[in-house]
């Protein structure tokens, strides 16, 4: 089939979240014709997240999985996009990292000699002050080359552009629908080249792929009011991530039972639990919210083609880290489908081929 049709596009991309944005925006500059498919009554996790990033993470200050390639891209593409767009979704903002201890605060230091770390860490003598709301009775460092996307904004954008252009459609999709040939992909009167399915904890059900070792964790994160929280993240076992004046969001709950949408009292008593002793000023709770983290088993994402139908893929298994891995993915994914490029072999769904062929 060529493209002339009206109704024939070469991608279906089923769910806008970061994953399908993300390949849409690729696809799109790569010159192809897609149709997003969304059901915005659905949950995402993409509008839940906080969307920081921050290359350095965990208690012991750990480098986060190929930092050095995926941070560069991931500000380039949403650098591009919010030009494209007329809006600001990147944020750059250095995370403040209190010292809980005196040996914390020489551990981290005698990391700082390791060039591979120093070079997200501000170096002392530039170091601002001590954000005036957090209590660091050893002082901090300052984590760089980081910051936040705010997810909701770009998706709705991404959506309204997609939409002027006839390129998203409003629907829920039932796999049921989708009618895979050797010629062509079918979805209701239109015709595709390929669909890919970037659903998102959702995938789990569907049959496609539901061979995949999925692994989602909930996560919950609270919305609070702080006066004066200024524009620094602060990252102390949570983050305290300012969005806009006293508007925060504070964050996040890990668990993997039960495994729904639903807030808990015990998940906001954790966070609090954690918040009062980083913070000198009062606070307000206003909100609440729960998502799931569409992980893998080995905490890689889940790109790739199905072992069976060279038409039908998927992107998926994003994580904790959506934010930088959907934009670097989406790039080698779309190299990958369009030029016959390699895909990254920890991301490859063929590391799971014998899970299906079992
Ligand atoms: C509390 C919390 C905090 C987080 N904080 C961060 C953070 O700070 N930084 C970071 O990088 N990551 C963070 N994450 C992780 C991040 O949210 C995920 O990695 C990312 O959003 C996954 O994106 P996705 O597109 O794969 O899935 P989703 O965002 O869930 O998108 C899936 C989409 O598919 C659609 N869909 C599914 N099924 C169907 C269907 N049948 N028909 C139509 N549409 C369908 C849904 O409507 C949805 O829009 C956080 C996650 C949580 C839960």
């Amino acid at each position: 089939m060529t493209a002339s049709s009206d109704k024939f596009y070469d991608y279906l991309i089923v769910g806008q979240g970061i994953a399908g944005t993300s390949l849409a925006w690729h696809l799109h500059e790569a010159g192809k014709k897609v149709l997003l498919v969304n059901d915005s009554s659905l949950p995402s996790s993409s509008k839940v997240a906080a969307g920081i990033f921050n290359p350095l993470t965990g208690k012991k200050l750990v480098k986060t999985w190929l930092a050095d390639d995926l941070f560069p891209y991931a500000q380039q593409f949403y650098g591009r996009v919010q030009e494209k767009l007329g809006v600001k979704v990147l944020h750059q903002a250095s995370i403040f990292r209190p010292f809980r201890s005196i040996e914390e605060q020489n551990s981290y230091l005698a990391q700082t000699a390791d060039a591979g770390i120093s070079k997200y860490i501000r170096p002392t003598s530039e170091q601002q002050n001590i954000p005036e709301h957090v209590h660091a009775p050893f002082g901090g460092m300052e984590v760089i080359r980081s910051g936040w996307v705010d997810l909701p904004l770009l998706l709705d954008k991404s959506r309204d552009y997609f939409e002027s252009i006839s390129q998203y459609i409003e629907s829920s999709f039932d796999v049921a629908d989708l009618v895979v040939s050797e010629e062509r992909v079918g979805w209701k009167d239109f015709g595709f080249d390929k669909v890919i399915l970037c659903q998102g904890f959702n995938a789990r059900d569907n049959d496609w792929f539901s061979w995949l070792p999925f692994t989602p964790v909930k996560g919950q994160i609270l919305e609070v009011d702080i006066p004066a929280a200024g524009d620094q993240i602060v990252n102390q076992g949570i983050f305290i991530l300012p969005i806009s004046g006293s508007r925060c969001r504070v964050g996040a709950t890990y668990s993997w039972d039960p495994l729904d949408w639903e807030t808990t009292e015990a998940a906001a008593q954790e966070l609090e639990g954690k918040l009062k002793p980083l913070l000198k000023v009062p606070y307000t709770i206003t909100g609440q919210l729960a998502g799931i983290r569409p992980s893998s088993h080995d905490r890689r994402p889940m790109v790739g083609i199905h072992p069976e139908h060279p038409r039908v893929g998927i992107f998926n298994g994003l994580g904790t880290k959506g934010v930088t891995l959907a934009p670097f993915f989406a790039n080698q994914f779309t190299e990958y489908l369009e030029m016959d490029k390699e895909l990254n072999e920890t991301v490859n769904i063929k590391r799971y081929f014998s899970l299906y062929f079992r």
